[in-house]
């Protein structure tokens, strides 16, 4: 018997669910793409619908199945976040339900402060995002909860301090490290997490992973066991390096819902305009991911033999067995990050950024144009001696992001900023 619907045998691929499922054109006057609408206000269609509206938003009444809830205010809800949001989770493998935010900062710390109280720890890898480190240490320390950094690629050290942590909240892991690229387990992770005894209440922390760099097309946190994923939409998702943006997804909706009065209450929820235009971006985030991780394999593979190169710090050249083994079990490809660590220094690594003629010297990352920057002197240049050296950031390193030019042209730009003058 051939089956009416041909979804009972093969559910839908997330490259066509993200143009298939999520938007309704009949909730949008039949527009085939969804509009944008610019509304600070919505207008309720009975003041019964906007009492309920009211109840559920407070939590005082649930959503029944089925159901449609009048719009309130666009602080709370738009129509352009919830299209957003019901896209972006096809492309996330388990994923049931998003958030979007009006910058990746904004989605990491909503998302600690939803589920950390005072007096609790909250254990995280490092080097972590600079932005992520100092809410950490500067912002949540004063507010009771304890920072306890512990180093990228330490199962060890991270299977320990899960384990013997009292009033531990949540364990955030960004993987791979940014400009090391090492490699932290999450499924690992999340082992040592489910093997601690439950709270009285029955409760055992969250593991949320910052999954910006490799996400959504090559690395599935929440298939591993992870409970919230987290991005920097201006980067990959986004991917042209012109707007800002933050999302959280999670494989159960109950998370998500504890996040989202806070970002009402916050107000940095994503704008309409901005939904939009990532609504647009996300079909061809794999395509983007994809070419510009095929680009970054050839031309750090080449490069690993330059004289002028020490090291190449990229997944698929990882030395070390235990990070080779993480490398092969959690990540499809290896993306379209490498750092350079280059003979000659800080000297040298400034010569090389003024020698590139398609690469720009800019931080960021994830866009279709190539970028690259001295990490020590930029985006890492808060960190103490220690923290350089315990990282791996030295003076001659050099992090790229490989964009969507042809290789070719890349290759040769790097070789002759490489060439001795
Ligand atoms: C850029 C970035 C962030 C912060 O995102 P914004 O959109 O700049 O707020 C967080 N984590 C990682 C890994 C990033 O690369």
């Amino acid at each position: 018997m051939i089956p009416s619907n041909p979804r009972d045998t093969h559910p839908l691929r997330p490259t066509t669910r993200i143009l298939t499922e999520g938007f309704d054109p009949s909730l949008s006057v039949g527009s085939a793409r969804p509009a944008v609408f610019r509304s600070s206000t919505y207008v309720f269609s009975s003041p019964e619908a906007a009492e309920h509206a009211f109840d559920v938003a407070a939590g005082r009444a649930s959503v029944r199945q089925g159901e449609t809830v009048d719009l309130i205010y666009s602080r709370f809800n738009h129509p352009n976040a919830e299209i957003l949001e019901s896209q972006i989770v096809n492309l996330e493998t388990e994923a049931t339900a998003a958030l979007a935010f009006n910058s990746g900062m904004a989605a990491i710390m909503t998302s600690l402060l939803g589920f950390l109280r005072p007096g609790q720890s909250l254990i995280y890898t490092i080097p972590i995002y600079g932005g992520t480190q100092h809410f950490i240490q500067n912002f949540l320390a004063k507010w009771g909860i304890a920072g306890i950094p512990v180093h990228a690629g330490r199962g060890d050290l991270l299977d320990a301090s899960i384990r013997s942590t009292e009033n531990l909240g949540a364990v955030l892991i960004e993987t791979p490290a940014n400009p090391t690229l090492v490699m932290t387990d999450i499924r690992r992770a999340c082992s040592a997490v489910a093997a601690r005894t439950r709270s009285a209440a029955g409760e055992r922390p969250l593991v949320m992973v910052d999954n910006t760099l490799l996400g959504p097309a090559f690395q599935h946190p929440l298939a591993l066991g992870a409970d919230l994923t987290l991005y920097s939409g201006t980067k990959y998702l986004s991917g042209f390096s012109d707007m800002l943006a933050g999302i959280v997804l999670g494989r159960e909706p109950h998370l998500i819902e504890r996040i989202r009065p806070l970002r009402g209450l916050f107000g940095n929820i994503l704008q309409p305009d901005e939904c939009w235009m990532l609504s647009g971006r996300l079909p061809t985030v794999r395509l983007r991911m994809n070419r510009a991780s095929k680009n970054a394999q050839r031309i750090a593979e080449r490069l690993e033999h330059h004289p002028g190169v020490k090291r190449v710090l990229y997944p698929s050249l990882l030395e070390d067995a235990a990070q080779r083994r993480i490398y092969e079990q959690q990540c499809d490809f290896p993306g379209a990050m490498f750092s350079l660590e280059l003979e000659g220094g800080k000297a040298a690594a400034f010569d090389f950024l003024r020698r590139l003629h398609i690469a720009r010297n800019a931080v960021s990352l994830g866009g279709v144009e190539s970028l690259a920057c001295h990490p020590k002197t930029t985006t890492h240049s808060g960190f103490t001696e220690q923290e350089f050296a315990e990282a791996g950031i030295t003076d001659g390193l050099v992090r790229v992001s490989v964009g969507i030019e042809h290789w070719r042209d890349l290759l040769d730009d790097f070789e002759q900023a490489l060439r001795e003058r």
